[in-house]
């Protein structure tokens, strides 16, 4: 049985899903389209609390900590993380030269908000501080599937700036992130 997580020690506050989705549906509203750095920003400046909390959780279970992990149980735990503190199932994996961050059932992934575009820019945000603080390397992170947008998953591709510039470029021009991804070396 997990043992809840306790939010006030971690500098965490209980937000609903639905507070969430409101609050980017108005920001798109009245902001327009730069309101997704905006949301970003605000999920990268959590991101060092977020990794902290994950650190604590680590330590109450006897398991180290996160930059200690093997790979394949800092996914395995990651998601359980993720999961006790009401985001969704993580899956880390990699597509080519970049890692990629997997979730059938991300909180901020809305099905019943359609978007034309990846909605989860709060969470790219988080990863983006998270998984760099990790890798203690500058990494940046985009979604490139979403539940949002109808599909079964959210999918963020992880990696260094350029990568993730030359995807986003590669995207604008109607070209498939894996098939971005792939070429990345002939760009
Ligand atoms: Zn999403």
């Amino acid at each position: 049985m997990a043992q809840a997580i306790d939010l006030p020690e971690n500098a965490l506050v209980a937000l609903t899903r639905d507070s969430l989705t409101a609050l980017r549906t108005a920001l798109f509203r009245d902001v327009g389209p730069s309101a997704a750095a905006l949301l970003q920003e605000a999920g990268y400046a959590g991101g060092a609390a977020m990794y902290d909390a994950f650190g604590r959780w680590l330590a109450a279970r006897g398991l180290g900590t996160p930059d200690a992990l093997a790979a394949t149980e800092f996914g395995l735990r990651a998601t359980e993380f993720f999961r006790d503190t009401g985001w969704g199932a993580i899956e880390l994996g990699t597509l080519d030269s970049v890692a990629t961050i997997d979730s059938p059932d991300w909180a901020e992934g809305d099905p019943a908000s359609p978007l034309e575009f990846p909605g989860c820019y709060y969470t790219a945000g988080v990863f983006a501080d998270f998984f760099g603080r990790l890798a203690a390397a500058p990494l940046a992170v985009m979604e490139v599937e979403c539940r949002s947008m109808g599909a079964e998953r959210c999918r963020w591709l992880v990696g260094s700036g350029e990568m993730m510039q030359h995807v986003y470029d590669a995207m604008g021009q109607g070209i498939g992130y894996d098939q971005a991804v792939s070429d990345n070396y002939a760009a």
